[in-house]
């Protein structure tokens, strides 16, 4: 992988989705102009946080709605692209905090289109944010709930027009958190795209990852670092662009840089393998915290 990318990674500066108070420094609703990707994948999110429209003849696939507010502003990106919000007939979601599913209520409704997530993903997004065994629950605000979501398995997917994207459960930054993915072809060339979700570790004084009853949320959060290390990752995207520089790498791209930044195999293991050495600074802080 390249240097710069592999750099920004070791250092990525934790984002806490519970510091909304910070959202505008992040330009969490900062307009960006809207691009291609690759092939038929599109950013369509503001400066600071990703949504990700993938489009066919049949219809498009949206990932994700940003902050509640920031609804017209996805919608304007999509019709600026030559797209129509009424032509998306799926809305998938990363996880159910605001700052990634604040919008997709509004969104749906405009669209008319269903709504998908993981199995808790799914709860957390009809519970509005407001769900129990949230890492950050009492600390991430809530969000408009989703009034139905429908559920989509580990390794299940979601079809529309010849759009195939793929749910990989990747739970610790929430339970419902998920990575998905998808191929996108430019003429003959296809290469996978993966959406990864948040995989850093926020916990408040009351949910503790090491806390020693309840072991399965070390078990889970070390398996989705070995899961996103896995994927087939010929383009990274993630939900907060600055963890992986995407919108710089993008920049990159689009003026001809070579090597392409965009274009790096070894991405998702260089993020996953980044966040296990958070997570184990992390679980060394919460035991040395412990009375
Ligand atoms: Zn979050």
């Amino acid at each position: 992988m390249n240097k710069p990318l592999r750099l920004l990674l070791a250092g990525a500066v934790a984002l806490a989705c519970a510091q909304l108070h910070a959202a505008d420094d992040r330009g969490w609703s900062t307009p960006e102009k809207p691009f291609r990707i690759y092939g038929d994948t599109w950013y369509v999110g503001t400066h600071g946080l990703s949504a990700i429209l993938i489009t066919s003849p049949q219809g498009h696939v949206l990932i994700d709605g940003t902050l509640p507010e920031n609804a017209k502003l996805v919608e304007q990106n999509i019709r600026s692209l030559g797209f129509r919000l009424g032509d998306v007939k799926a809305i998938l979601n990363s996880h159910a905090h605001a700052d990634h599913a604040g919008a997709i209520a509004a969104l749906a409704a405009a669209s008319g289109a269903p709504v998908y997530a993981s199995h808790y993903g799914a709860e957390e997004l009809k519970a509005g944010g407001d769900y129990a065994e949230d890492p950050q629950n009492g600390e991430a605000p809530h969000f408009p709930k989703v009034a139905k979501v429908n559920e989509v398995s580990d390794g299940g997917t979601v079809k529309v027009g010849d759009i195939v994207v793929t749910a990989h459960y990747t739970p610790g930054h929430t339970p419902g958190a998920t990575t998905w993915t998808w191929r996108s072809c430019d003429k003959d060339r296809c290469l996978d795209v993966v959406y990864a979700d948040s995989i850093t570790a926020f916990t408040n004084d009351v949910y503790r990852y090491s806390d020693p009853a309840h072991p399965e949320r070390v078990t889970a959060f070390r398996k989705t670092f070995e899961v996103v290390a896995a994927l087939p990752c010929d383009v990274l995207v993630t939900t907060h662009p600055d963890m992986s520089d995407f919108l710089g790498r993008a920049a990159a791209h689009r003026a001809g840089k070579q090597p392409d930044p965009l274009f790096d195999r070894d991405a998702c293991k260089a993020l996953a393998q980044s966040s296990v050495v958070k997570f184990d600074e992390k679980l060394k802080q919460e035991r040395a915290a412990k009375p």
